[in-house]
């Protein structure tokens, strides 16, 4: 494998106020980028067939992409998984463990407005769909913030609580607001998980750290030539700077290369 990519989403639905904006992508962008992946030359594949590829260092598809969704909201199944279905875009979710049908309480707490989260039974219900169900922890704390017996309950009993709620093993996590560092990437594989998501940006490749995974941001104000920029630099932010450096390159390699 070269270099794959994992694209993180959070809510998928008309931004309720400016704030979440960014962490909302529109249904209509969102089947804009989904029909993107699949039409052209790209390989989405489930995350758990990546970390695969990762460990083994066997050989994925070249374009290889993953699809993740952070904190479980109910918005998911009426806006994303549609679009999933019909273009065959395997997705993985990662739900709050402590916080299934409830809110997204720790958002709103910075002034966002209140969505509603998947339950066990909606994740059940998607988990029958296709996707997979990973961790975002038990209360959506950044672990690093966490004490020792704390970390253990975020990392370990969400693992359980999860995996009780939807029938299944839950081996993928996700670190709430990306916070991690040795200590939390520690926990999380004594936890029994075999990867976990970072919010670093950048691609995956043999030498990735795999529970410090790197993936792309897509915002709610992202451009569809934004997105394609976005997966071909393997950047959240793709500037001027980086094109013209791009194609400056591109130049250079064909006089001399
Ligand atoms: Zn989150």
């Amino acid at each position: 494998m070269s270099r794959a990519l994992i694209l993180m989403y959070h809510a998928i639905d008309t931004p309720r106020s400016a704030t979440e904006a960014r962490y909302c992508v529109t249904p209509a962008a969102f089947r804009e980028q989904m029909a993107y992946l699949s039409y052209a030359g790209l390989n989405p594949i489930p995350l758990s067939q990546l970390v695969d590829s990762l460990k083994s260092e066997k050989v994925t598809p070249q374009n290889s992409v993953a699809v993740t969704f952070d904190d479980g909201f109910e918005c998911f199944q009426r806006n994303a998984l549609p679009v999933l279905t019909e273009f065959r875009i395997p997705a993985t979710l990662f739900a709050v463990a402590g916080k299934l049908g409830h809110t997204n309480s720790w958002m709103q707490a910075k002034g966002w407005p209140e969505r509603r989260l998947m339950d066990a039974g909606d994740l059940r219900a998607v988990q029958a769909d296709g996707v997979t169900i990973g961790c975002h922890a038990l209360s959506h704390t950044p672990l690093t913030t966490t004490s020792d017996s704390d970390l253990m309950k975020e990392t370990l009993d969400a693992r359980h609580i999860l995996s009780e709620a939807i029938g299944t093993d839950v081996t993928l996590f996700a670190y709430p607001n990306g916070a991690q560092g040795e200590r939390e990437r520690r926990a999380v594989a004594n936890a029994g998980f075999v990867a976990a998501c970072s919010t670093e940006s950048g691609f995956n490749g043999h030498h990735a750290d795999l529970f410090a995974l790197r993936r792309i941001d897509v915002y709610g104000s992202d451009t569809l030539s934004n997105f394609r920029r976005k997966l071909q630099f393997g950047a959240n932010r793709v500037t001027r700077v980086d094109l013209t450096r791009y194609y400056l390159n591109r130049i250079a390699t064909r006089f001399h290369g």
